[in-house]
């Protein structure tokens, strides 16, 4: 088995132990402890002058952490600039708020090449290289242009939009064509995988490309891509035993005490604009309206840590929600009940778990998600004696494999409205039901399952740049997903 180099913009410290990691996390420290390796990516200090090489910061068993420093430029070009300002809203269809200049493109493929230049001296030619999400679009075109021969895949954690959404970005063809330098780009669903693979048969200009019948094996600018789906799970029992724990309890109890026996809606997002928090609370004031009876039985908690609060569009979205929850709490709220509570902080994963067991329903409504792992923790921390029902957007991609939740269109209040009256009301029976069948599915899907899944297909997909479509599609892979 060959050694794994894990390549994401952040680096997360082994302190706490894996119990507490998130998605990318969990699964990265889950195959680097199986495959042992490197996890390579920036410190989080933006420094004078950064030295550019990789600097060792632990070590923890066959696990190697290595980061590098970047300049307070790149950080304003490469991470607040195009990877947040411009890339981040396009891919998830928010085509409206996305800034874009040239220079910070500029820096972005600055930032990925002091990436390579940083990771080369210390790869083995055998090693496989699996970077991660869409900071890292340009990072194989960097390693090979600084001579690296191994095999490298790419998993976006973020939808890849239809063709004419990517298009928005100036850079468009810039990127599709050293995206085409991964050997095997990895989605969380098919639309996005599909997404990807459109563009590259229908507007890679001036290329002959060739592609499999299916699209997933694609031969543009003479290298062979493959690309495949592999949604990523969360560990299920551990999630569920999390949620039983005594010891992370205490939020749990306090929430309990201060809800006096009422029904509870549970949402958790970082507070940004494509976890559709506005339109939420539209509907929810939506089902106030509409629903006189639950007044004052129940109560809506949205947990919303602060993020890329340097980022302007960052702080109108806070600005603006905090306005809507004071206007949607003068409304309705009585002298002994407040309809929303509205928290701008974070709690560690493992607080979290108790509170998605005792929420009657999980509110889960972004205008567009990659997968949407609170979705999964959410099923997966459920008693299934006694389980809440899951309120989920159908533009989520964890929306594809959980499609026994009540699937809802985040853009109407109304039928969201309609979704949390019948969820409250729903029997046991049947919340049994929807969740036994997600269960199924999340077990199936599991994290490991992720990790597997990818590794092997890059280890599969040699780096052949001469070679046909025929060759490459000749060889054993697990990309069908079942
Ligand atoms: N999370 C957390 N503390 C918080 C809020 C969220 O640990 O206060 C975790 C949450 O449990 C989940 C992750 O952050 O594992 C969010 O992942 P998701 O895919 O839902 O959204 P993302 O933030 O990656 O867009």
């Amino acid at each position: 088995m060959s050694r794994l180099v894990v390549v994401s913009n952040r680096v997360a410290p082994i302190t706490e132990g894996q119990a507490t990691a998130g998605g990318l996390a969990a699964g990265v420290l889950d195959a680097l402890k199986q495959q042992g390796g490197i996890w390579f990516g920036w410190s989080g200090d933006a420094v004078a002058t950064p030295s550019g090489h990789a600097k060792a910061r632990q070590q923890v068993g066959p696990i190697s952490l290595y980061t590098i420093d970047l300049s307070r430029k790149d950080y304003d070009e490469f991470y607040r600039g195009f990877a947040n300002d411009t890339l981040w809203p396009v891919l998830h269809y928010q085509m409206g708020l996305s800034k874009f200049t040239w220079e910070e493109f500029s820096g972005y493929q600055r930032v990925n090449d002091q990436f390579a230049r940083a990771l080369v001296p210390i790869l083995q030619p055998d090693d496989l290289v699996w970077a991660h999400d869409y900071h890292l679009l340009c990072l194989a075109d960097s390693l090979r242009q600084a001579g690296c021969r191994n095999r490298i895949g790419l998993f976006l954690h973020t939808p890849f939009p239809a063709p004419p959404v990517f298009m928005t970005v100036p850079a468009h063809a810039e990127l599709i064509q050293a995206m085409c330098q991964y050997d095997l780009v990895g989605f969380q669903t098919e639309t996005d995988r599909a997404g990807f693979s459109d563009y590259v048969i229908r507007h890679c200009e001036g290329e002959l490309v060739e592609t499999t019948e299916d699209g997933q094996v694609l031969r543009a600018y003479g290298r062979i891509i493959r690309t495949g789906v592999y949604p990523i799970g969360v560990h299920v029992d551990e999630t569920r035993n999390q949620a039983k724990a005594q010891a992370n309890r205490r939020t749990a109890d306090r929430l309990r005490g201060s809800l006096r026996h009422r029904q509870l809606i549970l949402s958790v997002d970082r507070l940004d604009y494509s976890k559709g928090l506005r339109q939420r609370f539209q509907a929810f004031e939506r089902f106030l309206e509409d629903c006189p009876a639950a007044r004052g039985g129940v109560s809506f908690l949205q947990i919303a840590p602060p993020s890329r609060g340097d980022i302007q569009t960052y702080k109108d979205i806070r600005r603006e929600l905090e306005a809507e929850a004071g206007r949607i709490n003068g409304r309705f709220a009585e002298i002994d009940w407040t309809p929303l509570r509205y928290l701008n902080k974070s709690f560690p994963r493992s607080a979290l778990m108790p509170l998605y067991d005792m929420a009657d329903v999980g509110l889960v409504t972004p205008l567009r998600d990659g997968m949407n792992l609170v979705a999964k923790e959410y099923v997966a921390a459920q008693n299934p004696e006694d389980p809440g029902v899951l309120i989920l957007s159908q533009f989520a991609g964890a929306a594809c494999e959980l499609d026994a939740a009540l699937l809802i269109n985040p853009y109407d209040s109304v039928g969201v409205a309609m979704a949390m009256d019948r969820a409250l009301s729903m029997r046991v029976e049947e919340r049994r039901e929807r969740h036994a069948a997600m269960m199924v599915v999340m077990r199936r899907n599991s994290l490991d399952r992720w990790r597997d899944r990818f590794t092997s297909d890059l280890e599969l997909a040699r780096p052949a740049p001469r070679g046909t479509i025929a060759q490459a599609v000749a060889r054993p892979s697990s990309l069908a997903l079942s």
